[in-house]
């Protein structure tokens, strides 16, 4: 991976490529995780890693853009199964040391009366070309700091509200202090990755001299990711009183009005142009804040970060153009069947070998193979394949295989419970149809399972998948999606030729409410008459389905077109292409 760090005197030279070119709108991007890869544990899933990915495929088209979050010495956490099934959190052992370099510079932010010191490591991420992409972490962690301040920047999505405020505001302000400290003053897109680094929009105000809201819009972009009203970061006055000073609450008080600040609202008040990341969830955010100022850009995934080692040498003998220009992808019909069939069989092979290591359960590659990896959060529903246990025995015994993993929040009760019954279930049912969970979630087994297993599963409860990625992992491999009619699938799905549906076509009507109970229902039948016969009695239609797969899904479900949609919808800026 083309990765490097660099030494302070070489980042004046980074700031003049971003500088150098006035033409250009600049860009910086804030997101409160980024997932690069996963020996850099600053992410817990989809959302840190399309922040990745979309940086990667920047760098890859040249992009003048700079990106901004926070280090988490901690990480999220480290997933181990105790053999009753129960999840224990581990912290994740890193040192950033030795993957970033410590800037000397320091910014200040007042929290709760006290002044915080704030310091950066810095990062590049080089493109297929060349271009360096700079990656600023925050950290708190500082001698001068008091200990609970010094704790402030370890923990992802751990702690209270309090403690997301104060990271918020950190990523936010402290965050922007920081890039005018390195010299970055010719920024004219501040994009927000979700809410969470809403503050920006604060201390731009404070820059502007407190007056202009107009120009402070005009600087901002929004993307949001949640499509439940209960996700959406809010903190109220009596909160923001005590941790922010008096002259920012009362902007934000004119700013906002009302009895504490959503995140939200602060993005779609503040800026000059608002996305949500599928068709369908456009939709639902338009309803849900009650504006039509929301247009859509569908999430993809980096090509060449998701594409396993067979397959990446297929399109490169094929499709050389494909590195450096997915939408190429289109040409997958011209691949030799056989070769495509022996691409996905070593990823299979390698997946099971791994299977083997971690859980002692031999696979068999002859087998159908289905996959489900996710957050396990509880509207995800990785549990909806066991609703009828029998029904599902019926369809499957001796002709299936399933392979699980997912990190549950560690706040999150119901999610554990799910993971234990999956893995209660497996040893209860596996003699006939073979269950296993692998630990421990992360991007690095997500490369192996999304290329290794045949089938895709994602079955959540319509409308909460914003967009889903890791299906858009799939298809660069050839595996088949087989979900629920949610998110990017609604785009991407083309029943019998990119994969299958599951429960009822999407509808305006079932935008929130429908019957969920026809879903498991649907899931059997298909697998029943679909997906099972096509896999054991027609291989040419199947591999003819992957091809369908890679060719109108991989060639369009990629970053490098969502990078090139927000240069044109939301930057207002260019790409170099090469
Ligand atoms: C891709 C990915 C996700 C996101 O998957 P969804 O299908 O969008 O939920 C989460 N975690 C890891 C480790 C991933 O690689």
């Amino acid at each position: 991976m083309a990765l490097i760090t660099y030494g302070e005197n070489i980042s004046s030279s980074l700031l003049s490529t971003f500088e150098r070119n006035p033409i250009f709108r600049n860009v910086a991007y804030f997101s409160l995780e980024i997932g690069i890869s996963h020996d850099l544990p600053t992410y817990s899933g989809g959302l840190g890693i399309l922040a990745g990915d979309i940086l990667k495929s920047a760098a890859d088209l040249g992009v003048p853009m700079v990106a901004v979050t926070l280090l988490y010495r901690k990480g999220y956490f480290r997933q181990e199964l105790t053999p009753e099934g129960q999840q224990v959190e581990r912290p994740v052992e890193w040192e950033p040391e030795k993957l970033m370099n410590k800037l000397d510079n320091r910014v200040t932010i007042v929290l709760e009366g006290r002044t915080v010191q704030v310091r950066a490591w810095g990062y590049t991420y080089m493109g297929h070309s060349g271009y360096p992409l700079p990656i600023y972490f925050l950290d708190t962690d500082i001698d001068a700091n008091a200990p609970s301040d010094r704790s402030l920047t370890w923990e992802l999505y751990g702690g209270d509200n309090r403690y997301r405020l104060c990271q918020e505001m950190i990523l936010g302000i402290a965050g922007l202090r920081l890039l005018r400290d390195l010299g970055y003053n010719n920024i004219q897109t501040f994009h927000l990755n979700e809410g969470h680094a809403g503050f920006i929009s604060l201390e731009l105000t404070r820059e502007l001299g407190y007056e202009d809201f107009d120009k402070v819009r005009d600087d901002v972009i929004f993307t949001t990711h949640t499509p439940v009203a209960a996700g959406h970061d809010y903190f109220p006055y009596d909160l923001i009183t005590t941790v922010i000073d008096e002259s920012n609450t009362s902007t934000l008080r004119r700013m906002l009005g009302g009895s504490g600040v959503s995140m939200t609202d602060l993005g779609l008040k503040f800026s000059r142009y608002v996305n949500a990341v599928s068709k369908k969830h456009a939709d639902v955010s338009r309803k849900m804040f009650g504006t039509d100022n929301v247009d859509f850009i569908t999430n993809g995934v980096h090509s060449t970060t998701w594409t396993c080692p067979g397959f990446a040498r297929l399109y490169d003998r094929f499709i050389p153009a494909w590195r450096n220009d997915p939408s190429r992808l289109i040409q997958a019909f011209q691949l030799p069947e056989e070769d495509i069939w022996k691409a996905h069989q070593a990823a299979k092979m390698r997946l099971f070998a791994r299977v083997l290591e971690e859980t002692g359960v031999e696979f068999d590659a002859d087998i159908l193979t289905i996959g489900f990896a996710r957050r396990a959060a509880t509207y995800k529903r990785a549990d909806l394949l066991f609703t009828d246990v029998k029904r599902l025995l019926d369809v499957g015994s001796g002709q299936v295989q399933f392979i699980f993993a997912g990190k549950a929040h560690p706040h999150d009760i119901p999610a554990k419970g799910i993971i234990k019954r999956i893995i209660d279930l497996s040893k209860e049912i596996g003699e006939v149809l073979p269950i296993v969970f692998l630990e421990n979630y992360n991007m690095e087994l997500a490369q192996v399972l999304t290329a290794g297993v045949d089938v895709w599963l994602n079955t959540p409860i319509r409308p909460r998948e914003a967009s889903g990625t890791s299906g858009m992992k799939c298809v660069h491999n050839g595996v088949i999606n087989f979900s629920v009619l949610d998110g990017w699938w609604i785009e991407g799905w083309i029943e019998d030729t990119t994969g299958w549906s599951i429960g009822p076509i999407s509808q305006e009507a079932e935008l929130i409410e429908y019957d969920e109970t026809q879903d498991a229902i649907d899931l059997y039948n298909k697998l029943e008459d679909k997906v099972i016969p096509t896999y054991y009695n027609d291989r040419k239609k199947w591999i003819w389905m992957m091809k369908s797969t890679i060719a109108l899904n991989a060639s369009y479900f990629n970053t490098h077109r969502v990078v090139k949609e927000y240069c044109e919808k939301a930057y207002g800026t260019i790409f170099r292409g090469h």
